[in-house]
């Protein structure tokens, strides 16, 4: 447990629950916003420094190549939802937008929207300039600035790395236009969730995880509003054909992905025995939220105002 008092980076209540460890951080939710979060929590400055230089070793990707191989996976399963709220978009904002795959589809699709990646890691925001053709800038959206005003911006598992609420929604709510949605690919999970729901959580990479209604709360905080909520079981992600395509570092893990996915119906049978344990516990979600008619008072500061 706790040796400290920690207070929740979202809502500040100091209520919470012990969840699990990893890495000889606690995981613990808050009674109050539901929001997962990691114990000891980092500095923002922190946060991004390691992200900067992160090379990714102890995770299955290492290369930006490699790293760009699968997000094509990715993109191509998450797209049609993606496009679903890009009618009409003239400038998308893509926040961590790591080799720049989805940016180049992007372009590709439409070859007038205006687009803008933001990658912090160098060697991926590097790779990402010479795939998406757009301007691609080596910088926390928190302290970017411009006159451009997005109808769409993309966090696709990014905000569970975010170490400030307060300077990323003021910042995000700054940079949208006013019928603009910002769209994140996040996880949302209950209280009944359980470690071994995942295999690896990365943390302290991930720092904190959504409740069930800290969406909610994060939209009355910031001014937002939810316009599309779309819940799907975690199964669906771990047990995907995108994933087991997609190839790590691993050399024994991508034979057993392969071997897993020349068995027909083997990818279902694994998502079920999976959900048969930790079903309704977890999810991968997809949000979609705009601007509130009226907002309320700024929290915190921000370095777009
Ligand atoms: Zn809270």
């Amino acid at each position: 447990m706790t040796g400290t008092n920690p207070t929740c980076p979202l809502c500040g209540d100091s209520r919470h629950r012990f969840a699990f460890s990893e890495r000889g951080f606690d995981l613990v939710q808050c009674d109050a916003c539901e929001l997962f979060y990691i114990v000891p929590f980092p500095m923002a400055h922190d946060q991004y420094k390691t992200v900067a230089n992160y090379d990714y070793d102890e995770l299955a990707i290492v290369s930006p190549s490699r790293h760009y191989a699968s997000s094509q996976h990715f993109c191509d399963e998450f797209l049609p939802v993606i496009r679903q709220h890009l009618v009409g978009a003239r400038a998308v904002l893509d926040v961590g937008c790591g080799t720049g795959y989805l940016l180049e589809r992007l372009g590709q699709l439409d070859p007038r929207l205006i687009r803008v990646g933001l990658e912090l890691n160098a060697s991926r925001a590097a790779y990402a300039q010479t795939k998406a053709n757009c301007e691609i800038r080596q910088e926390p959206v928190e302290s970017y600035q411009t006159a451009t005003r997005f109808d769409a911006i993309l966090l696709m598992n990014v905000l569970s790395h975010v170490p400030s609420f307060d300077a990323l929604f003021n910042s995000l709510y700054s940079l949208l236009s006013d019928r603009g949605v910002v769209l994140l690919k996040v996880g949302e999970m209950t209280s009944r969730v359980k470690r071994s729901a995942v295999y690896d959580w990365a943390i302290p990479d991930h720092i904190h995880f959504l409740g069930m209604t800290t969406i909610q709360r994060i939209c009355d905080k910031y001014g937002f509003r939810i316009v599309y909520h779309e819940r799907r079981p975690v199964s669906k992600d771990i047990f995907s054909a995108y994933k087991f395509r997609s190839q790590g570092r691993s050399r024994l893990r991508n034979a057993l992905k392969r071997s897993i996915l020349a068995v027909p119906f083997a990818l279902r049978l694994l998502a079920r025995a999976y959900d048969a344990v930790h079903g309704k516990a977890f999810y991968s979600s997809f949000v979609a939220i705009g601007k509130q008619p009226s907002r309320p008072a700024m929290h915190g500061a921000s370095p777009n105002s």
